[in-house]
């Protein structure tokens, strides 16, 4: 069996090379920083069996336009970011029209159905299930209107998809979560997700089952990486094989190989909170678009996407906004880090995250790019590429889009 290099250790390169290693592989993680601890530890903790479509842009101008002006808390735009990123941007909206999506949809739906499958193994070998809840989440609306388009928006997933959800009025939402302050008008209750008390500290209940299997991890810098006879070398290793999993640092490294990714990256912020807050279960607030998860670490309010290339905000409107709705709606005690938290979502314009073999170096193998559901999806698309490693082309069919 092959040796193999991942680099990443966040939870697509522990997927990976928990993947690998079930096969047979023998396994190094490499990564600057402990497992986890990048986007794998910042994000929501959503395993979102009930994102079948991906989430793109909007198609309409009109809608565009109130995006681009900041109408909405979904999408902020750093303006002098943009001419750069104009080009990635212009295809990422382009695979957002309803043709493009069309294509896109059967096999992101058909990935996203393996995720909760793919994590349940790892969540109980790695003895990780104190940290994950299986009661989904609620989809908050705060006026009659928004809540009666997204039941008809749940309905229609529900016929095309067969995705899971109840409907609590403004009465039933409040009597679910008695700690809200005033009852918004309703809520989707997405009951199949699954979601996460501390999405790092599940990252690294996966990394230490990789290390318990025989694996191991070591700290090194990836763009040590170089060719070296018929493989490749690496913090002072040699691997048969290279993975490359370095999130939404990936395409930096693979820029002097000759690949250019075109990389949206949607950066998001996140907070933990103290107090009491007394919230039963995780709700995304559809009108203030932000997600308030009880974690472990407190209740964390994490953001949608800011458009940006620059340096993190240090006082991020997102999340100023988001807090503002989240204290109307409960009693938050203060933050718990001096600073917000920030990353970058890896997000590709054909929506799908690159699995594949690098087209012009053999034994390099491209794994990253998921995007707003790396989390979910991590587990699934490391089960396929470690087959298609093992010679099962099909295992990867259709996730080679988005390499230029
Ligand atoms: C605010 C927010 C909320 C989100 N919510 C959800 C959610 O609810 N559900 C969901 O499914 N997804 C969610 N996501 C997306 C998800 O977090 C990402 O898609 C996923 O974490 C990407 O994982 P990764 O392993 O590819 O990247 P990372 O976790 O970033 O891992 C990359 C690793 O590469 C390492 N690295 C980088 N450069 C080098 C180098 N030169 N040498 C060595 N190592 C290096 C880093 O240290 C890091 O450990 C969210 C993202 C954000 C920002």
């Amino acid at each position: 069996m092959a040796e193999i290099a991942v680099l990443g250790a966040g939870i697509v390169g522990i997927a990976t090379a928990l993947a690998l290693q079930e096969r047979g592989h023998a396994c190094v993680v490499i990564d600057r920083a402990p497992p986890g601890s990048e986007t794998s530890y910042g994000n929501a903790g959503f395993i979102q069996s009930e994102a079948v479509e991906p989430y793109g842009l909007p198609a309409s101008p009109l809608a565009l336009l109130g995006m681009a002006l900041g109408a909405k808390n979904a999408v902020h735009l750093h303006w002098p970011s943009l001419p750069g990123r104009a080009p990635a941007l212009f295809s990422y909206w382009r695979a957002s029209l309803p043709a493009s999506m069309r294509r896109v949809i059967p096999l992101w739906r058909q990935l996203v159905s393996e995720a909760v499958p793919r994590h349940a193994p790892l969540i109980e070998a790695s003895g990780a299930d104190n940290l994950i809840r299986r009661d989904g989440y609620w989809l908050v609306h705060d006026t009659p209107s928004g809540l009666a388009a997204a039941v008809l928006e749940a309905e229609r997933r529900q016929k095309e998809y067969g995705v899971a959800f109840t409907v609590a009025d403004r009465a039933e939402l409040s009597r679910a979560e008695p700690a809200l302050r005033h009852a918004p008008a309703g809520a989707v209750h997405w009951t199949a997700p699954w979601t996460c008390l501390s999405p790092g500290r599940l990252v690294g209940a996966y990394a230490r089952l990789f290390e318990a299997r025989g694996g191991r991890i070591v700290q090194g810098d990836a763009r040590a990486l170089k060719r070296s006879g018929a493989g490749w070398q690496v913090a002072g290793l040699d691997a048969e094989h290279v993975v490359v999993a370095l999130g939404p640092w990936s395409p930096e490294l693979l820029r002097p190989l000759g690949y250019r990714v075109p990389m949206v990256r949607k950066r998001g912020y996140h907070r933990h909170y103290g107090g009491e807050h007394g919230l039963r279960r995780p709700m995304l607030l559809a009108d203030h678009s932000v997600v308030l998860s009880p974690m472990l670490d407190g209740l964390r309010i994490a953001t949608a996407a800011e458009l940006s290339a620059a340096e993190p905000n240090v006082n991020p409107r997102q999340l100023a906004r988001g807090e503002a709705a989240a204290r109307a709606l409960l009693d938050l005690g203060a933050p718990v880090e001096p600073t917000p938290w920030s990353g970058t979502r890896p997000c590709l314009p054909g929506m799908l995250p690159l699995v594949c073999r690098a087209p012009r170096h053999p034994g390099l193998w491209l794994h990253f790019g998921h995007g707003h559901q790396g989390f979910t999806l991590g587990p699934v698309t490391a089960a396929r590429l470690a087959r298609a490693i093992d010679g099962d082309a099909a295992a990867v069919e259709g996730l080679d889009r988005g390499l230029q």
